[in-house]
């Protein structure tokens, strides 16, 4: 559709584009820009670079261009004349978030006759990922696709903040699918039909779903390997062991998912969820043989894995705690809002009856055993489930869940920053602190090192070196997560 706004937002953006940061003032995303000089330095600031080693204290980054500059301790550090100093004493300096299970949509509530029904989050889902320190995203499985790549390119152009995104096709799913919006495959023609259609139209990756079959997830893969592209699949029918013999790159969730122990699973189908769960939480032993034969398979096959232990712990009875929840309240809707409080005292109602907490002290050990064994595991916080968690926060949330499952606090930035930017062939660029590095940066108050929690007082999210305000960042999708 053409608009005659649109075009007056493009035209002020190529003046901003060519004129570089002494025009940034004029650009649409001022409102929510706190630092924009060319030239700036942290000083006195404690450093945690993403490679999972100790923080270093009293640094100075300075930041030229939208790269790093130099990064070294405070004395003897040398700031050009002209530089914004920022004195941070008291704060910490960290990546960039890569997340690597994110969405753009959103579970609106009450529609249950519908299955799950997921609602864009245009103007919510991308502020409140850059507002929370995330600068890389993944859309892990897209309902709208088009919209992910318009919201995407739209960022891509200056018109709107958000973090830079690998968007995901839409879900490859078999027939018999909860979600009434995808398309479910014919068969493996059909498979690599979508993965083509997909790829030319400008996605970046794929995602397979429960149920799709295994010779349309072997069709699948080999097609988006064909186009240089990496495939992950949240899986039901497949087994991860097989999964990785296949050729995928990437699980998500962990082994909460895999189905190929259950005692019931029949080949190339998905069990009905709550027996498998059951006999997971009941027996599974994930430090026995067979449990580690799949992580060393995974391993072997460099079959990443994807952390999401937020969307799992709003299944725990009486979690998230409710402070979490009242920070993200004036970001919903209120029909939202009630939906995730009713059905959380429903939760905590059976609470004698739930098994999410043994499930997910067994998947926080995986995890653990995953990474012993030299896996890459990466995180994302899936803001699905009953709506309870929403983008960013639940990022945040999940750094303070990998401290919970027993990684130091160095790891769990690591997994979400460096880890993720391995996966995704941006090393280089991205997902550490160092000299010619994109200045892709999180400001916090506190030490995450000391108290992991102090990842949710963020100051200050820099992506390519320009500072953004995450409380204007919040306050824009006010009253407006469940419609936008
Ligand atoms: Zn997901």
């Amino acid at each position: 559709m053409y608009s005659l706004s649109a075009f007056f937002a493009t035209a002020c953006l190529t003046t901003v584009s060519l004129a570089g940061f002494a025009q940034i003032s004029k650009s649409p995303l001022a409102p929510y820009i706190s630092v924009s000089d060319p030239v700036i330095a942290l000083t006195h600031v404690e450093v945690i670079d993403g490679t999972g080693a100790a923080p270093a204290m009293d640094q100075t980054i300075v930041l030229d261009h939208g790269k790093i500059a130099s990064v070294g301790p405070s004395a003897g550090a040398r700031i050009p004349s002209g530089t914004n100093v920022l004195d941070l004493r008291g704060h910490t300096v960290y990546p960039g978030l890569v997340g690597m299970h994110e969405h753009l949509f959103y579970v609106e509530p009450g529609r249950a006759q519908y299955g799950l029904v997921g609602g864009e989050m245009f103007q919510t889902g991308a502020p409140l990922y850059l507002a929370a320190g995330v600068t890389t995203a993944r859309t892990t499985g897209s309902i709208e696709p088009y919209a992910d790549l318009n919201v995407k390119r739209s960022i891509d152009s200056g018109l709107t903040p958000g973090p830079d995104f690998d968007v995901t096709g839409p879900y490859l799913e078999g027939p018999g699918s909860f979600i009434h919006q995808l398309h479910p495959l014919s068969g493996p023609a059909d498979a690599t039909r979508t993965v083509n259609y997909w790829a030319e139209e400008g996605v970046t990756s794929f995602k397979a779903y429960m149920f799709i079959t295994p010779d349309e997830l072997k069709a699948a893969i080999d097609a988006a390997h064909a186009h240089g592209l990496k495939i992950t699949g949240h899986l039901c029918s497949v087994g991860f062991t097989q999964a990785a013999d296949m050729g995928i790159d990437n699980l998500e969730h962990g082994i909460i998912v895999d189905t190929e122990f259950y005692s019931g699973k029949k080949a190339g189908t998905c069990p009905a969820s709550r027996a498998p769960a059951q006999e997971m939480a009941d027996k599974l032993d994930v430090t026995g043989e067979p449990v580690m034969a799949m992580i060393h398979d995974l391993v072997a096959h460099h079959v990443a894995v994807t952390s999401t232990l937020a969307v799992f712990e709003m299944s725990v009875p009486n979690h998230p705690s409710m402070d979490f929840l009242m920070r993200e309240k004036g970001s919903m809707i209120p029909q939202a809002w009630t939906s995730v409080l009713e059905t959380r005292a429903l939760i905590a109602e059976h609470a004698d009856k739930a098994i999410m907490p043994v499930l997910m002290k067994k998947e926080m050990q995986f995890e653990r055993e995953f990474v012993a064994a030299g896996g890459l595991l990466m995180a994302g916080c899936d803001p699905t489930g009953y709506g309870a968690i929403l983008p960013g926060f639940g990022d945040q949330r999940n750094l303070e869940l990998l401290v919970d499952a027993g990684f130091t606090p160095e790891q769990a930035i690591q997994i979400y920053t460096q880890n993720g930017a391995k996966y995704l062939r941006r090393e280089d660029r991205i997902g550490t602190i160092a000299t010619g590095k994109q200045a892709d940066l999180v400001v916090v108050t506190g030490d995450p090192a000391k108290d992991i929690s102090a990842v949710e007082h963020v100051d200050i999210v820099f992506k390519k070196g320009v500072g953004f305000d995450p409380a204007k960042l919040v306050e824009s999708t006010r009253g407006m997560v469940g419609i936008r």
